[in-house]
């Protein structure tokens, strides 16, 4: 599939790229380092995503360059889509006349587009993108390692995920030599936290539960009201939860605008969370994933924790 791709990038002259409303690291480097690839090829290629760059990304090489939008108006012919399952999950309108690329490694991943590149063994969309890079021949520069480092770096939870194998640290290996400073992308995402999102996580923990091998957390709207915190810095607090010994799956609710709950899930391995996250019309990895549930808390908690309890095992 990796050729269709390669001869659709050799057909087109503008693409836009874009991921995910609300990008994780993967999301934002993979396209960021794409969209250079791109460039390098001799291409027209810009980013554009509804919800921008969220900051602790922002120092990344070329997302300056990121457009925010909730609509692609441009002339582009093709959309290359990464790391995402569906144009709904882009929130972006003004996709669907263009020549539509979908990139992703998501063991849920959907054939939506007109050329699907699916790779569900690739720990991470950099790594297919990476692969992209060299089948196409493209100049790999230090920027675009830095890039696919932190997109990789993110995406295995510091190269501790299920899922991080020798490939993985090839991987990175080939992106230090590229360029990459691995000192460097760690400190830009994890020594970078607002005070804001510090508080929340204080907030977090005093809502923390754990039954059996289960534990969850939640943020209410008026937490993060109180806190100052915005979106972004519920990322990455369901880990906190996992960190816990005994404790085999996590959850994290955040109550949205809308007064429904955005649920984040978490495995060590032992229970396959991207099963019940589709069963919730989510989706996601074995070890990550996540979906929207309607309120009220309780009932939204109880219904995931019941899906958790009957977990089906990973095979
Ligand atoms: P997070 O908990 O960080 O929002 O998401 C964890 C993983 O699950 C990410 O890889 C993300 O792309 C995936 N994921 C989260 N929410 C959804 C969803 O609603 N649908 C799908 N298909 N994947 C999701």
């Amino acid at each position: 599939m990796l050729e269709a791709v390669l001869r659709q990038i050799g057909q087109h002259e503008r693409f836009v790229l874009t991921s995910h409303a609300r990008p994780d690291g993967d999301a934002i480097g993979s396209a960021l380092a794409c969209c250079q690839v791109l460039r390098e090829m001799g291409k027209q290629a810009d980013v554009v995503l509804h919800d921008g760059v969220p900051r602790i990304y922002r120092s990344l090489p070329f997302a300056d360059q990121v457009l925010q939008s909730s609509r692609v108006t441009g002339s582009y012919e093709a959309a290359i889509i990464l790391e995402c399952d569906s144009i709904h999950r882009t929130r972006l309108e003004g996709l669907e006349d263009r020549v539509l690329i979908s990139i992703d490694h998501h063991i849920s991943g959907r054939p939506f587009a007109h050329v699907n590149w699916i790779d569900p063994h690739a720990v991470a969309t950099a790594e297919m993108v990476f692969r992209l890079a060299r089948h196409a021949g493209a100049k790999f520069s230090p920027e675009i390692a830095t890039c696919l480092y932190t997109a990789l770096m993110t995406d295995t939870g510091s190269f501790m995920f299920q899922g991080t194998n020798d490939n993985t640290f090839a991987l990175a290996r080939e992106l230090v030599l590229a360029g990459a400073d691995p000192a460097h992308c760690a400190r830009g995402i994890y020594f970078a936290h607002s005070v804001a999102k510090i508080r929340l996580l204080g907030e977090a923990l005093r809502n923390l539960n754990v039954e059996g091998n289960v534990g969850y957390a939640w943020v209410t709207r008026k937490q993060m009201e109180r806190c100052g915190a915005i979106e972004e810095d519920c990322e990455g607090l369901v880990n906190y939860v996992l960190s816990i010994g005994g404790v085999e799956v996590a959850a994290f609710f955040r109550e949205l605008p809308d007064g429904r709950y955005r649920v984040s899930l978490r495995s060590k391995g032992k229970l396959d969370v991207a099963r019940v996250a589709e069963s919730f019309g989510g989706g996601g990895h074995e070890c990550a994933s996540g979906c929207s549930l309607d309120g009220p808390l309780a009932e939204a908690v109880r219904a995931v924790i019941l899906q958790l309890g009957r977990g089906p095992s990973v095979q």
